[in-house]
């Protein structure tokens, strides 16, 4: 557990004390499924040790701060205020932003290096079980890869991560950010992404049937319902059938 670039996690927390209830132990991995052992064992420390200045707290809706860190966080922050900020806010609910603890690593150099992911969602326990996600975003202008990584951390946050199914947590998950999305965002999302590259056919068409599936048996405006009623109606969306190649399989 305490495998994970636990020096960059401690100073994480150094930094936010204040924030974060602190302890000298801080913070620990949490164990949420094989899905995390694929991630870099120095997640939280290469590319951006900390502690460091460069890390800016804003505000989105009902005064929740979020705070984003980089080396050119000064020239980076103005674009996540007009890009990514607003579709947070709108994505998400007040309540439920309150409720999590986001770190953002914006562009995450990290993600651009490896160029394998736009976005990661590492979930992190403090000692005192407060729930953290470090999420790492590739690119500046990607909302809808925020707001996917987002719901990871709110599910975190809920518990309501399918611990032991990897695949269909990322089902469900793919599917809340299509249902929370605005449809002009919604259509910025490539077609093929995620999980919509396993689909055989037209991945465009598949998306747009399995926004109509939940769109006709979930009430998008009720957010808050949003996860278990995707849960529900999973098996009946094409993303909810996908037949993950054996080389994707986890090891138990
Ligand atoms: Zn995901």
């Amino acid at each position: 557990m305490y495998n994970f670039g636990k020096p960059g996690v401690e100073d994480f927390g150094h930094t936010h004390k204040k924030i974060i209830p602190a302890s000298k132990k801080l913070i620990k991995k949490t164990n949420l499924g094989p899905s995390l052992k694929k991630l870099d064992p120095n997640l939280d420390v290469k590319g951006f040790d900390l502690p460091r200045d460069d890390i800016k707290e804003i505000k989105a809706k009902g005064n929740k701060k979020i705070r984003i860190g980089n080396d050119t966080v000064d020239d980076d922050i103005k674009y996540f205020k007009r890009y990514i900020l607003p579709q947070i806010n709108k994505a998400f609910t007040e309540k439920e932003l309150k409720e999590m603890e986001l770190y953002i690593e914006y562009p995450s150099k990290r993600l651009n290096r490896s160029k394998k992911f736009a976005g990661e969602s590492a979930a992190w326990l403090s000692s005192k079980n407060k729930k953290i996600s470090i999420i790492d975003l590739a690119h500046r202008k990607d909302a809808p890869t925020a707001v996917h990584e987002i719901i990871h951390a709110l599910r975190f946050t809920k518990g309501t991560t399918l611990i032991k199914n990897v695949h269909a947590d990322e089902a469900e998950t793919e599917l809340e950010v299509m249902a929370r999305l605005s449809p002009q965002e919604r259509a910025k999302i490539t077609c093929n992404d995620g999980y919509y590259k396993f689909l055989k056919g037209n991945k465009c068409k598949a998306r747009k049937e399995d926004v109509k599936i939940i769109d006709d048996n979930c009430n998008l405006k009720n957010k808050a319902g949003l996860t278990a009623c995707i849960r529900k109606n999973l098996k009946k969306t094409n993303i909810g059938k996908v037949k993950i190649p054996k080389k994707y399989h986890l090891k138990k």
